[in-house]
């Protein structure tokens, strides 16, 4: 068997469109034709309660790695023999790889979204006002606090868990965090330097807003979507028509996908590819 036969990778979970018509195996199989591998990316939709002998399948069928998306983050973590350092931080695995036999789980989500940010911002020294306090926050917030930002304001509508993401923020990392509850429309402060999306508002519906006083987007600002599908969320079009640089969530769903791949096999894949593939799926 070639080398490249090892490069086959399991999704799990709940990107469950039929097989042939998901987003992410388009976009991820383009990437290894691109660069000339023989891997296939296949998704499997796994059962809660199967996801031990799902782990232990791709294992021993010489699978290079997976993602897991919702609902196995966390659950995977007890069929794993390592995390890696973010993931621990995090307390979720998007990103399982092999290595030398043993399966060491990863968390690109947030490497994925810095990448897509530092194409237009550096998060080092920086105020990130970030909405959410999920596992697409969590793993943002924990990423740009490991970057170097000076201050984050987690704002969420729970805010029992926007105080537990700032004390993780302010015990485990260098950066300043703040909680703060999401019982009105909130004023972005005049000092933050970049809005982050990272709740689950807008996806699959275009129209749906986050409840924020539209004038406090001033020009200049940073405003990120997590939302890949649709890409151009209500708030992404409120803050390109307010002056801001704004971010769909396509960017961080190319960029988790890279640094994915490069774990896998070694390999740097082609953004611009990921992201055609991606678009024509959609
Ligand atoms: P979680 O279920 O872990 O968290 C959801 C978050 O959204 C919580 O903070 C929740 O608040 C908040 N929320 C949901 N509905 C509302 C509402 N109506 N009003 C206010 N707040 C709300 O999900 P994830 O963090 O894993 O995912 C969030 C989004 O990120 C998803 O849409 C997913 O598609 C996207 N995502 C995108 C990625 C990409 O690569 N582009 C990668 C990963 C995720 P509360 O705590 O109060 O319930």
């Amino acid at each position: 068997m070639s080398d490249d036969r090892r490069f086959l990778s399991l999704l799990t979970g709940s990107f469950s469109t039929p097989a042939g018509a998901n987003p992410t195996v388009a976009m991820v199989e383009a990437a290894y034709r691109d660069l000339g591998l023989d891997a296939r990316y296949i998704n499997c939709e796994v059962a809660s309660d199967h996801l031990g002998a799902a782990v232990r399948g791709a294992l021993a069928m010489g699978w290079a790695g997976f993602n897991c998306s919702l609902p196995h983050k966390v659950t995977v973590i007890e069929h794993l023999d390592g995390l890696g350092a973010s993931a621990e931080l995090i307390g979720a695995v998007n990103c399982v790889v092999v290595r030398e036999g043993r399966l060491i789980g990863e968390n690109t989500d947030g490497q994925g979204f810095l990448a897509s940010l530092r194409t237009v911002a550096d998060p080092a020294g920086r105020h990130l006002v970030v909405f959410g306090a999920g596992g697409a926050a969590r793993a943002i917030a924990v990423e740009a606090a490991l970057a170097g930002a000076a201050r984050l304001t987690i704002v969420n509508r729970n805010v029992a868990h926007a105080e537990a993401l700032g004390d993780l923020l302010n015990a485990r990392t260098p950066a300043r965090a703040q909680a703060r509850p999401w019982d009105r429309p909130c004023r972005i402060p005049e000092d933050a330097d970049i809005v982050v999306n990272a709740t689950s508002i807008g996806l699959g519906d275009g129209n749906a807003r986050l409840a924020l006083e539209a004038e406090s987007l001033r020009a200049g600002l940073v405003v990120a979507d997590v939302i890949p599908n649709p890409p151009r969320t209500a708030l992404i079009r409120d803050a390109e028509a307010r002056g801001c640089v704004v971010l769909d969530g396509l960017g961080m769903l190319v960029n988790q996908a890279i640094v994915a791949i490069t774990l896998w096999t070694g390999r740097q894949a082609d953004a611009g590819v990921m992201r055609a593939a991606l678009e024509r799926s959609l």
